[in-house]
């Protein structure tokens, strides 16, 4: 009789028989893949080409009856396990080694109420398909930057793109959870109902359970934008981001104003002799009215000998999938992650260094602007906690040849050592690489505590382990 080997949390292994796995097929709306399954491949590949890692089973759920059933098959037998939302996240969490995989990726559907100005989405909805809908009727909740992002995961980080300045992370804007608990059961998290799960779900990641179903609250946003990039020379760098630091303080915070520092990409809008030189590029977008936006934008536009400037009203949707080409899965990734208080002449000295010895034309460092809502917002309302960082560093380092590993990963960490004195402290948990789980603690700072008394509630024997981990003490 042929049988399925698992890996059990102990490290041990499960065995099952066929008859075991057929029966468990036979209690799913979805489908189970097993090594050489049609949709395996699919199943375990995620964004970081990094990760490389071979679940024995895969559970592709096609509803939340299918995620309870595997959160019970999983804890009956003592399983690892492994949640897939968008499978998007750096360090991998989204599969594991031998392990039971949950893959919501299936699960997609989002549901606008136009008048009620929400949204319930699933949590294999990608950004790219939540703003499509939300769009239609000329709505948006905060999401990212890169539209093959899954809803999911990015939501229970914190989540934070072009709109959170003005209208907060997108935690802030949920306004219920369907979460499937270690025992298998379903229950929903709102302010009202099981609000200490809430408060632990709004930025504590899937440590406490498999969401099912988000409820958003939505707000008018275009469906045209002010959005776009001004480009600089490296060199010039230290005057523009002196300017540009005290520009964005006048600004209102609808208007935000993000940079990156790279080698420039063959795009058309940059003459050739920019190609593969070292710039700065401002990236702005403003959600309000698009002549008031020309008028906030004007100074920073005109400051400077930029060699382009592409700023202009463009569809939200558009703006929200600009940099995909830029980020597509595939690639191998190491990234680098520091709050800042403010941009310091030595911090953009220390950028503007490491940008010269960029190791892969496909690296990047990038830094969002936060502060305005997201700051409003008090430090212990949710478990994401890090309000008052302003600036969030993202080195992106990105390259295809496997022969590169060690070289890039040497590159990011020089520069994230480097930045390190100008940083608060706080790093944003969904950037967290796979080697980074001692930095857990500082991802959640003052709220750690709070976080383990939950997780000692919600999952005391660990079964949601394969993430930014919060250990339960009991
Ligand atoms: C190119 C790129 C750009 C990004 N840009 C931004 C940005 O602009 N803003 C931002 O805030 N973040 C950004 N991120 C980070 C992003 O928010 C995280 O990678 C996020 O975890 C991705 O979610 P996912 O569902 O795609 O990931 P997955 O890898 O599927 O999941 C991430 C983690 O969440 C858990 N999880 C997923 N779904 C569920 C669920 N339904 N229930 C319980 N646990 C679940 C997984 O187990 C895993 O531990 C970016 C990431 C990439 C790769």
């Amino acid at each position: 009789m042929a049988e399925l080997q698992l890996r059990s949390r102990s490290s041990s292994v499960a065995r099952f028989s066929d008859e075991v796995i057929a029966a468990f097929q036979q209690e799913l709306r979805g489908r189970l893949a097993t090594p050489g399954s049609q949709d395996y491949e699919q199943a375990r590949t995620i964004w970081n080409a990094m990760i490389d890692r071979r679940p024995a089973l895969v559970v592709r759920c096609a509803g939340a009856s299918d995620v309870m059933r595997a959160v019970r098959f999983a804890r009956e037998n003592d399983l690892l396990v492994a949640v897939r939302g968008g499978g998007h996240n750096i360090a991998g969490n989204a599969v594991c080694e031998g392990g039971l995989q949950i893959d919501l990726s299936l699960m997609k559907s989002v549901w606008v109420d136009p008048k009620g100005r929400t949204a319930r989405v699933e949590p294999g909805a990608t950004l790219a398909d939540f703003d499509r809908e939300a769009q239609a009727f000329g709505l948006a909740t905060p999401l990212g930057i890169n539209s093959t992002t899954g809803v999911a995961g990015l939501t229970l980080g914190g989540g934070f793109g072009w709109l959170s300045r003005g209208l907060g992370l997108t935690i802030d804007n949920l306004i219920s959870a369907d979460v499937v608990t270690a025992n298998g059961e379903l229950v929903r998290a709102s302010e009202t109902e099981n609000p200490d799960l809430f408060w632990g779900i709004r930025g504590g990641g899937g440590n406490f359970g498999v969401v099912t179903s988000f409820e958003f609250k939505l707000h008018p946003v275009g469906p045209t934008v002010l959005a776009g990039l001004i480009v600089h020379p490296l060199d010039a760098a230290p005057e523009v981001m002196r300017f540009h630091r005290e520009f964005v303080e006048k600004t209102p915070d609808d208007f935000v104003c993000w940079f990156v520092m790279r080698q420039a990409p063959p795009l058309p809008f940059l003459a050739p002799e920019w190609h593969g030189k070292e710039i700065l590029a401002l990236a702005v977008c403003y959600r309000g009215d698009i002549a008031e936006g020309e008028r906030i934008a004007k100074p920073l536009r005109e400051f400077g000998r930029p060699v382009a400037d592409i700023i202009g009203p463009m569809p939200y949707t558009a703006w929200q999938t600009v940099l995909d080409p830029l980020l597509t899965p595939g690639a191998r990734n190491y990234w680098k992650s520091h709050d800042f208080a403010g941009l310091s002449d030595g911090l953009i000295q220390v950028m503007m260094e490491h940008t010269r010895t960029i190791p892969d034309p496909q690296t990047e460092i990038a830094c969002a602007q936060l502060g305005g809502a997201v700051s409003s917002v008090p430090r212990g309302a949710t478990a994401y906690n890090h309000r008052d960082g302003k600036y969030v560093m993202n080195v992106h380092c990105r390259w295809a040849d496997p022969a590169k590993d060690e070289a890039c990963i040497a590159w990011a960490r020089g520069l994230w050592k480097a930045a390190a004195p100008f940083a608060t402290g706080s790093v944003y948990v969904n950037f967290l690489t796979q080697d980074e789980g001692e930095r857990v603690r500082e991802a959640y700072g003052e709220n750690f505590d709070r976080l383990v008394e939950l997780k000692n509630k919600y999952d005391p024997s660990n079964l949601f382990g394969v993430n930014q981990n919060i250990r339960p003490t009991v």
